[in-house]
């Protein structure tokens, strides 16, 4: 039997620092496990294959569809994005602690399939801070950068309806947050 209440769906903005969050939070405690997506974008300059992302093109990505292995998927700024149903299930049934990091429209969806599930919402100290955030990556052009800041404050009003919220001021003590909030 599966523990739902062992899933953790960590969600906000892009740029908001949540992948960093999560990451600083596994390197201190391995075992809580996160999935790796998929996706039709390309990988940014440091991102590895099956670390970062499952990169895909749209074609295998619309095959995983299909076959339904993808739990729920969004189409994000021109590119899919999707959580492997292979990636949660196999951990859940492992009575593994799982950690999703996805945007909020993937976190209502698996709410939606996972009640028991607890959704974590990222918030930035202010949205002058998230944008500067999304512009120090200098990965984005400015028409992405546009596209990504609207998204983010559609996102932002979101953050009420989640079972719990941490800000992200300094990366440590938000990993730290989110550790004592797994292990409450
Ligand atoms: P980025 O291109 O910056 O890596 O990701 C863009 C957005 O897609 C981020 O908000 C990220 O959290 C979200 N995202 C990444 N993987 C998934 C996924 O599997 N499902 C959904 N719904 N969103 C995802």
């Amino acid at each position: 039997m599966q523990n739902k209440k062992c899933l953790f769906v960590v969600s906000g903005p892009a740029g908001v620092g949540k992948d960093t969050v999560v990451a600083a939070m596994r390197q201190a405690h391995p075992e809580i496990e996160k999935t790796v997506s998929a996706t039709t974008r390309n990988p940014r300059p440091g991102e590895v294959d099956g670390v970062n992302y499952h990169f895909c093109t749209v074609e295998h990505f619309k095959k995983l569809l299909a076959e339904d292995g993808i739990l729920e998927s969004n189409f994000y700024c021109g590119n899919y994005y999707g959580t492997l149903r292979s990636e949660v299930d196999a951990r859940l049934a492992a009575g593994k602690e799982v950690v999703l990091v996805i945007d909020v429209n993937g976190a209502a969806n698996v709410k939606r399939i996972y009640p028991d599930a607890t959704t974590v919402f990222i918030c930035p100290p202010s949205t002058e801070e998230l944008e500067r955030r999304l512009r120090g990556r200098g990965t984005e052009t400015e028409e992405s950068l546009h596209n990504r800041l609207e998204t983010a404050r559609k996102e932002l009003a979101l953050a009420e309806t989640y079972d719990e919220r941490l800000t992200n001021v300094t990366v440590e003590q938000c990993a730290e947050d989110l550790y004592q909030l797994i292990r409450k």
